[in-house]
This record gives C-alpha cells, structure tokens and sequence, in this order.
C-alpha cells in the first residue's frame, strides 16, 4: 500500500466534496463501516433504511409513507415502486447535491439501478471485494457486533476499544440476530441472484473501481493495517483459492482514502 498519498486530510474533503458515489458488495463486505469512512470526509450517508425512516417521519400521513412504514414494521424488502421514489426525492436534497454522498447498498435490482442513473449521474462506483470464505465463516468466526446508534460494526477482528461500546458514538453493540450461517447463505444467494448481475450494467453507466480487502503476497505492509485474531495475523481463503491476508478498520479506510486521492485529487 502507497504511503499517504492523501496525508491532507482537508485537501481530500474538498476534492470529495459534492461526489455521488455508491457502494456495492455482498452482505458483510463492510459497505456500513466504509459508508462511515466516507461520511468522515463530508458526504451524506443514505441507504434505504436512512431514506425511508426521513421519508416516514417527515409526512406520516402519505400513502407512500404508510406503506412503506409497514413493510419496515414486518422486516420485508420493500417493493420498488415505493423505495425508488423514496430514494430519489432524498438524493434531490439540497444536503445530498451540495455536500455530495454516498449510496449504500441500493441499487440492489436492475430495475433500482436504471431509475437511479436516468435522474442522477454517479461520479464512481465502489465494488467492495471480499473472499466469499470470510463472508461466510468470518462473520460467525469474529462474533460480529454492531453498534444500535450509528451501526458501525465491529468484530474480534476489529475490535473497540471498550467491549461493547462504539469507539465512535459511545452506543452499545449488538449481536444482529440474522448473524448465522443459514441467515448469511440466504442474503449472499439473494446478492448473486439480484445484485451482483448488474455489476456490468454499472460498469458501463459510470467508473466502477474494486476495493480489495486482501492483500498480495508481496505487500508490505505495516502490521497496524491488518485484521489478526487472538493477536495473530489472521490469512483467509481467496475465491481464486490462494491464502492471503486481509485488510483491518483501519487498513481499509486508508486504502479507500489513497484510491480517492488517485482519482479525485
Ligand atoms: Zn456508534
């Protein structure tokens, strides 16, 4: 990893300043914790949770609102016809199109995707890459923990500073309760059925760059960066079936920072 090229941390706020950018990768790809990383740097954070909860507080009494407030209450995706629109007036904030932001796990349809880059032109795409092993056994094996107030998540990989209090907001951490092994297989599988299909659609509509958690053989690397469990370096199973060791908190936030230096700076 290239040392600091973004050591200016003002420098890269004002070359972020008004991006539009989203954030792809399956479940448990840190698309939350990167999400907070981006909002550091002054872009407003949206998904669909933030989007519908604003939309529902700010007009109870609309169809639109009432609907999608049940679907929330029962836990369900909700329908396209009722998220897109909702997503759309809250892009077209004013907050949104001055400070810029970051979308995080919407699109998540094809469908989601083209009502999105009709209205709106996105500056990047950022791909989160992570080995499918640690998606599935990582989660379970490092005890994943998010916080209730700002929902950075934390792990016996990425541990807080206090067990069971955010280094963030102070808020207490969770255990999600969908955080087992049937629970991730069915959200990965929804992810390569729905999402991951119209990663060459994106491609094609705006720069789409892969932020890679694993790292060559060859990287050195100071050891602060990497994920270790129990003090030890932790190596991971790669889908092209190589050993390799993986990127912490820390570790991906400059390596997020570096590659937005590259493009925006
Ligand atoms: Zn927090």
């Amino acid at each position: 990893m290239k040392k600091h090229p973004w050591k200016n941390l003002d420098k890269l706020k004002n070359a972020v300043r008004g991006k539009k950018i989203i954030l792809f990768g399956p479940p448990g790809s840190g698309k939350g914790n990167r999400s907070r990383d981006l909002e550091a740097l002054g872009l407003v954070h949206v998904s669909s949770g933030i989007a519908l909860r604003a939309a529902v507080k700010d007009d109870p009494e609309s169809d639109l609102s009432k609907n999608a407030a049940s679907y929330m209450e029962q836990g369900a995706l909700v329908p396209d016809e009722i998220i897109v629109p909702i997503i759309m007036e809250h892009l077209s904030q004013e907050k949104c199109q001055t400070n810029g932001f970051i979308l995080d796990g919407f699109p998540r349809t094809q469908a989601q995707a083209e009502a999105l880059f009709s209205k709106i032109k996105i500056d990047l795409a950022l791909y989160l890459d992570v080995p499918r092993k640690f998606l599935v056994f990582g989660i379970i094996e490092g005890n994943r923990r998010v916080c209730v107030e700002c929902a950075t998540g934390y792990s016996d990989f990425d541990l807080p500073h206090i067990e069971g209090v955010c280094d963030k907001c102070g808020g207490k951490l969770v255990t999600r309760a969908d955080d087992h092994i049937e629970t991730i297989e069915k959200r990965l599988k929804l992810y390569d059925e729905q999402t991951k299909p119209f990663l060459p659609y994106i491609k094609v509509k705006t720069a789409l760059e892969i932020l890679p958690i694993t790292l060559r053989d060859e990287e050195d690397i100071d050891e602060k960066y990497l994920k270790t469990l129990k003090g030890q370096v932790y190596w991971v199973e790669t889908d092209q079936g190589v050993k390799a060791r993986m990127l912490n908190l820390e570790g991906m936030r400059e390596r997020l920072y570096n590659l937005l230096a590259e493009k925006f700076l």
